[in-house]
């Protein structure tokens, strides 16, 4: 018997459904007190109840936002009933309830049915345990189209890097996309059907049915409705570089009036957008990923009317007269009263032999979130001990079947924040080799192997693995401001107070006042975030910086 638990006209339900009649009475009563009003609570006791309540809810048209399912249930348990409920409603929530000892199913879960969340039992309080996961769960659901998605659809090469790099542009500027590999039957016959055959790979078919074969990143941005030219002649200022603090320096400039364009190379998000999971960013209490974030800062942006172009890399800034010219590499120019750089780093190549000629082919630097799906089942190794290499870690031991941590300190403790090192001491298959190097990488068209090496002990050893994530020391690529701004020996651009050297302003400084805070040696340019000389490496101090660059530019502008 299934029970509609509350007589809410709302249309959209949240379901959830237990064996248990005492568990399930709960749960359902939890959610009746803080969503009862605006969502219609539905209770099942068996996973074949709950499909026929979802088969009603669809009948009449109404839709579901999450699926609460247990674990463990006789006849269907909560995976088998949630890979039957995506059919029904593929867009709902699919959260499981399990005991601490199922932990292992429901990762696996996460493979089988996408998983969005496994919730532990007891939830007590919810205030803490259950409401902020269910909170955010309906957050998501809030912002996924229900409607029917056109997605483009890239057809690749397991192991081509060009193929990888489509797949994360794609991933990363938030284009619906389906990947499929040249030898799937479905790969197969949209080239058939696209009438290309897979000599030249990666091909993407667009969702309005344009064929791209091997397409640079400006051609796929152009298809797929992303803009890559500015609209105007002239503005107030120029943000080089989408990250926190390019979109902080967006959103503050927009909001307050400035016309205001904001230039990226890859996709919004920067380094931001590749974490899987932010949990020290003020006001996210359950964590955010850096993704969503920074999708939430690029709409806020451009709903304040600010411009964003993509697939332009920046390659100088000029003086001419009261105007600051940013260059492209393709020749193209804007021109504004001032310029923000936020640029941010780049993580460092590893110069062990072998790995260099395998970038993108099983060797990838930074997260590589669209990889994730490839790592089920292989044993998957990161280098690095920070933070970024923590969380990554985290986040593909949902999928793979082991993940080594190799970090070439003592231990974690010095370079980690205390929350990642308890979380990932709790799970099993996340191994961690301190004091362990990379002697070389194997493999001849992909990655196959690598030799490490235990500096203690010297003792060598090779290790067979697909899958190499690198979070290494990030470096600024500021080469191109050389001669133009003064930077600092590791190439970070340096900014106010720090330009005056015993008492003398940089060379060239042509004003008789000092430079404003975050103002670099050329006066109206600003450096906000990560590329900042001595810049705290946080997404809120970027954020902060490009907020707070935005002031100064009001300043400059108020004094010239
Ligand atoms: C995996 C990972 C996890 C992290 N987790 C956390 C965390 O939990 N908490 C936290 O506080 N911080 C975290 N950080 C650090 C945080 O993401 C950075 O401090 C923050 O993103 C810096 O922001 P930024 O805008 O200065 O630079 P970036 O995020 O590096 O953005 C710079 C942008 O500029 C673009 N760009 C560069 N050069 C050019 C050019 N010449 N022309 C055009 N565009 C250009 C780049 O493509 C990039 O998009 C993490 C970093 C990583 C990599």
């Amino acid at each position: 018997m299934t029970e509609p638990e509350t007589k809410s006209p709302a249309r959209v339900a949240i379901l959830t459904v237990d064996d248990d009649p005492g568990v399930s009475r709960a749960v359902a009563r939890d959610l009746r007190r803080r969503y009862g009003k605006d969502y219609r609570i539905v209770r099942a006791e068996s996973g074949r109840q709950a499909l026929e309540a979802l088969n009603e809810l669809k009948l009449r048209g109404d839709q579901v936002a999450v699926l609460l399912a247990d674990h463990r249930m006789p006849e269907m348990d909560g995976v088998q009933f949630l890979e039957k409920a995506i059919d029904i409603y593929p867009n709902a929530r699919r959260v499981l309830l399990t005991a601490y000892a199922d932990t292992d199913a429901a990762i696996n879960a996460i493979n089988v049915v996408d998983l969005d969340y496994y919730l532990l039992k007891p939830w007590d309080p919810a205030e803490e345990k259950f409401y902020p996961i269910i909170d955010t769960q309906l957050e998501e659901w809030r912002h996924t189209d229900h409607r029917a998605v056109s997605q483009s659809k890239m057809i690749g090469h397991r192991w081509s890097a060009r193929s990888s790099e489509v797949r994360d542009f794609l991933a990363r500027n938030q284009v619906p996309y389906v990947s499929y590999m040249n030898d799937d039957p479905e790969g197969q016959r949209l080239l058939a059907a696209a009438g290309v055959n897979d000599s030249k790979l990666p091909v993407v078919i667009t969702a309005d049915g344009d064929v791209l074969v091997e397409p640079t990143d400006s051609e796929l941005a152009e298809k797929v409705g992303l803009s890559t030219s500015p609209a105007e002649d002239f503005y107030d200022i120029v943000v080089i570089g989408a990250g926190p603090a390019g979109l902080g320096a967006a959103v503050y400039g927009a909001s307050e009036g400035l016309r205001t364009v904001l230039v990226e190379r890859i996709a919004t998000g920067g380094q931001a957008g590749q974490s899987s999971r932010i949990e020290n960013y003020l006001g996210f209490p359950d964590g955010v990923s850096g993704a969503q974030l920074t999708e939430r800062a690029r709409r806020q942006a451009l709903k304040f009317g600010a411009e964003l172009i993509t697939t332009r890399d920046v390659v100088a800034v000029e003086v001419n007269g009261s105007a600051r010219t940013v260059r492209f590499a393709d020749g193209g120019t804007i021109d504004a009263h001032t310029v923000v750089l936020a640029t941010g780093v780049s993580y460092r190549q590893l110069t062990a032999p072998g790995l260099d000629e395998l970038a993108g082919r099983g060797v990838f630097y930074g997260s590589a979130l669209s990889e994730a799906p490839g790592c089920a089942g292989q044993d998957v190794y990161i280098v690095g001990g920070a933070n970024s290499a923590g969380q990554a870690a985290m986040y593909f031991s949902r999928y793979a079947r082991t993940v080594t941590m190799l970090v070439r300190g003592p231990s974690l403790e010095a370079s980690m924040s205390s929350y990642l090192i308890k979380q990932i001491a709790t799970v099993e298959t996340i191994k961690v080799r301190t004091t362990t190097e990379i002697v070389c990488g194997h493999g001849v068209d992909h990655l196959e192997g690598l030799t490490l090496r235990d500096n203690k002990s010297g003792d060598e050893e090779k290790v067979e693995t697909g899958l190499l994530f690198v979070f290494i020391g990030a470096a600024p690529r500021t080469d191109w401001l050389d001669g133009a701004t003064v930077r600092d020996q590791r190439g970070f651009v340096v900014a106010g107070p720090d330009l005056v050297v015993d008492g003398q302003r940089p060379t060239g400084w042509p004003l008789d006042r000092d430079p404003y805070h975050l103002e670099t040696s050329i006066p109206g340019v600003f450096v906000a975030g990560d590329v900042r000389a001595d810049s705290v490496k946080r997404v809120a101090s970027a954020v902060g910086e490009g907020a707070m660059a935005v002031t100064l530019v009001h300043r400059y502008l108020e004094k010239r």
